[in-house]
């Protein structure tokens, strides 16, 4: 059943203002101040302006959440639960202002009360309750079931504190809470009423009832989660979904005696250790307190919805027999796998289910989607841990291994190397529960996030369990709102798109191909350009503004913002940097073309090795900028705390995006997709979603360089001494020892010896060995870039062949080929071009 009426009855964005809806919009923004804030115009501040202004609008989104909600039980539709520990959604007021298509009636609402919509954005903090690109695909894919009109509700932990702020201190990384709930929050609503038990540890009983054996779980800790509701408005406003994100408290807050007895400290301890559970993003799992408290957020969140959506199937459908005919719960990587345990726990003990018939409502509810091939990153817990902290999951855990590996035994009769590989335990490096084994085994559908990775999957880390479950495992490449990344981001742009595309791009993002037409248009690059100059030229303020380092917007900008890490690289393009730097001063007059390096990202706090490639940009930027005998041609730009807003203007100024993970470890990127959007051309290797971008955007219109996937696993057997290719590249060892010699650190020469050591003889992640490659192909890009029409031409194409990187498409994918629920059916279908090209 579809949701009866699609019909946006929003102005479009141009359309004229309705000077009654105006006036109505400014009584009741005022109204909001009064009686919500308790301030009069002349005494509130911007931020009190930004809480009125956003209330008056969660107002209005709240009522079309209310009937969205109404018309889909109504209507007995299935719901997709989205378990995510991260949403990393940045700032909401103006993606729900334009999807509600408000966003110029409050502009001038708000214009015509005396404050600028603009200046109150700023106001917002970013919501980053993620890392990277996991957590912001979740925000992304929130916005698009809602755009599909899919009812679905995304579940995760409201953190008091999210992902930390970055101050670069002389260089170095220094990390700082980011306290972003410190002014409240106008977007969530507390439900006090909506709350559930959690429990932890103590034993499980095992009694017979009536020949059956009963288990009992007696806890020894409750906690309790109670739901903070955000609603997540879809373009047109047509559908709302709500984010449920669960916050911690004790049942027992204060202990009275204690208190009363002058211990303040043990009066509130149960309430600490309760609310620790949701109190940072990512506890530092070097300590084992930090692992212990990451399961105990994983359960927490976990339990909690499964607890809730039950209770919801339940009041509308009665019974739990059909669960998976209404209801599909998506597991957004492995840290949502205890699902698998809690919904047989929940069908079996609670509901009294026999165990093939829970177990089979269960595979047909869940599904898992894969984000990493990196081992390390592969989440194990230890069975101890486990034991103490979940002992019913533990013994359900072993029962479904049995089973699991009964099936193993007959499919490979004796193979105790095939049992070992596809075991929920790990038997080899103590015993631990595999969370990706566990997720895999008691989900229908498995996806990778691009169709190199899905097939990497096969091959490599699942290639057992994929032979045991043949047809599990599905691709479905991530995709980006393009409300967010194009509307919003790039108004510009957006406003051209409009023109030369109709206004129906806003709907039906393949229109974007219609600019091809004019993709050699002398007059069309030429505004093109200057859409790209407006954005680069903002951007160069920012960094005016943040640095104090002048850049020229007529130069290159090369960007590279993603998360700092060894596989991505940063390492490689600093390298460049170097080896360019020396070019350029061994021949400055030479026809250089200026650039711009631009870095941004966070490295987690633990991870020494990535802070110190952080230092290393700043050093040697330090020494680039400020040596004259450059002339400007390069500078080298780190700004500090990477964030969603930072994207924001990065993105749309960039002319380069640097996609340069060594191949098969980038599982897809989404950072790539929206840069490609916004008009820059990709210097990448083939790994995760480039090679899509690359069949999308056409051979000829990005920059390809380095080893295979196939290379780098050879390679790496070979063993990482790199002596040979550094040997054979003069610039690859300047660049090294000028670094590992203290060039760009002469207060502390030996600062980045490890790194050089690496460079040399370590060289897992074949930075060395992709290096000549890399530098080769950015001389191609200097070259490309000196010939205007011919970049141009190549950026624009970027842009109109960038629809199918919607995630409106990504969301489809999964609506019909692994939930099984329909979409809204006014989105346009977008076939792969795979498909079509056979
Ligand atoms: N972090 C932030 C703040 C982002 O906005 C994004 C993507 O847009 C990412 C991380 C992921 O970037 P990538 O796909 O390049 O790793």
């Amino acid at each position: 059943m579809q949701d009866s009426s699609f019909q946006p009855d929003f102005p479009a964005p141009d359309q004229p203002i309705d000077e009654l809806a105006l006036a109505e919009i400014k009584g009741a923004i005022l109204a909001k101040l009064r009686l919500a804030i308790g301030k009069d115009a002349g005494m509130a501040t911007k931020h009190d302006w930004y809480q009125a202004a956003a209330l008056t609008l969660r107002d209005r989104i709240v009522h079309r959440w209310l009937s969205a909600e109404k018309r889909s039980y109504d209507a007995g539709r299935k719901r997709v639960y989205y378990l995510s520990l991260e949403f990393l959604i940045g700032r909401l007021f103006t993606d729900a202002l334009n999807n509600m298509g408000l966003l110029k009636i409050f502009e001038v609402a708000l214009g015509d009360l005396g404050v600028s919509l603009p200046e109150l954005r700023k106001c917002e903090p970013d919501a980053a309750l993620g890392n990277g690109g996991l957590g912001r695909l979740a925000a992304c894919f929130m916005e698009s079931m809602a755009t599909l009109s899919i009812p679905a509700i995304g579940y995760g932990i409201r953190y008091d504190y999210g992902l930390f702020r970055q101050i670069i201190n002389q260089g170095w990384q220094q990390e700082y809470p980011d306290e972003w709930l410190g002014f409240g929050n106008p977007w969530e609503l507390q439900r006090p009423e909506v709350i559930y038990d959690v429990r932890f540890g103590g034993g499980v009983e095992h009694v017979d009832d009536k020949g059956r054996d009963r288990a009992i779980w007696h806890p020894s800790e409750t906690v309790l989660a109670m739901a903070y509701d955000t609603p997540i408005v879809g373009w047109r406003g047509q559908h709302v979904n709500a984010l449920r994100l669960w916050s911690a408290r004790s049942p027992d807050p204060l202990k009275l005696d204690a208190f009363n007895t002058g211990d303040y400290v043990s009066a509130s301890a149960e309430q600490s250790r309760a609310e620790a559970i949701c109190k940072f993003l990512y506890p530092n799992d070097e300590s084992p307190a930090g692992r212990e408290l990451r399961l105990r957020q994983e359960y927490f969140f976990v339990s909690a919805s499964l607890q809730d959506l039950i209770k919801r199937h339940l009041a509308s459908d009665g019974q739990l027999r059909s669960l998976s005919n209404k209801v599909a719960v998506q597991l957004n990587d492995t840290h949502p796998s205890l699902a698998v345990t809690e919904l047989m726990r929940i069908l079996i003990d609670d509901h009294n289910f026999r165990w093939d018939e829970a177990w089979k409502i269960t595979v047909a509810t869940l599904s898992y989607t894969n984000h990493t091939l990196l081992p390390e990153a592969l989440e194990t817990w230890p069975v101890e841990l486990f034991e103490r902290l979940l002992p019913r999951h533990l013994e359900i855990i072993y029962r479904i291994n049995v089973q699991h590996l009964a099936l193993a035994e007959a499919r490979a009769p004796g193979d105790i190397d095939f049992r070992a590989s596809v075991s929920l335990i790990d038997e080899k490096s103590g015993r631990r529960v595999r969370m990706g084994q566990l997720a895999f085994v008691g989900s229908h559908r498995i996806n990778g996030v691009s169709a190199m990775h899905s097939d990497l999957m096969r091959e490599t880390v699942f290639h057992d369990l994929n032979h045991l479950y043949p047809g599990r495992i599905t691709n479905k490449t991530n995709g980006i709102t393009f409300r967010r990344w194009l509307m919003l981001a790039n108004p510009k742009l957006t406003d051209l798109l409009r023109e030369a595309c109709g206004e129906a791009v806003l709907d039906d993002p393949t229109r974007l191909e219609l600019m091809e037409a004019r993709a050699s248009d002398v007059a069309f690059q030429q505004r093109f350009r200057s859409v790209k100059l407006h954005n680069k030229t903002a951007l160069a303020r920012l960094i005016g503004e943040r640095l104090g380092i002048k850049v020229d917007p007529n130069a290159l900008f090369d960007v590279q913002i993603k998360r700092i890490h060894e596989y991505k690289r940063q390492l490689l393009n600093v390298i460049e940097t170097v080896a360019l730097y020396q070019a350029i001063k061994d021949d400055p007059n030479g026809n250089w073309v200026p650039r711009v390096k631009i870095f941004a990202g966070k490295a987690a706090a633990s991870y020494r090795y990535a802070k110190l490639i952080i230092k290393l940009i700043n050093d040697v930027a330090e020494v680039v900028n400020n040596d004259p005998s450059i002339g400007g041609k390069l500078k080298v730009v780190f700004l500090p705390d990477y964030n969603v807003s930072l994207a924001e203007v990065i993105i749309p100024a960039a002319d380069l995006s640097e996609q340069i993970s060594t191949a098969g470890m980038e599982a897809s990127g989404t950072g790539n997709m929206k840069l490609s959007l916004n008009g820059a051309l990709t210097i990448g290797t083939l790994d995760g979603a480039n090679i899509e971008i690359r069949d999308h955007v056409g051979a000829e219109n990005i920059a390809i360089f380095g080893m295979e996937a196939g290379d780098v696993m050879i390679r790496r057997k070979q063993g990482l001494d790199a002596s040979d290719v550094i040997r054979r590249s003069p610039k690859l060892q300047r660049a090294i020892n000028s670094i590992g010699g203290g060039e760009f650190s002469p207060g502390d020469p030996g600062r980045f010896e490890s790194i050089a050591h690496a460079l040399r003889y370590l060289d897992h992640y074949m930075v060395s060995a992709d290096f000549d490659s890399y530098y080769d192909a950015q001389r191609s890009v200097d070259a490309r870039w000196q010939v205007a029409p011919a970049w141009t031409r190549a950026s624009i194409l970027n842009v109109a062949r960038m629809a199918w990187f919607s995630s409106d498409r990504t969301i489809r994918e999964y609506a019909e080929e692994i939930w099984n629920v329909p979409v809204n059916p006014s989105t346009p279908l977008l076939p792969n071009l795979r498909d079509v090209a056979g």
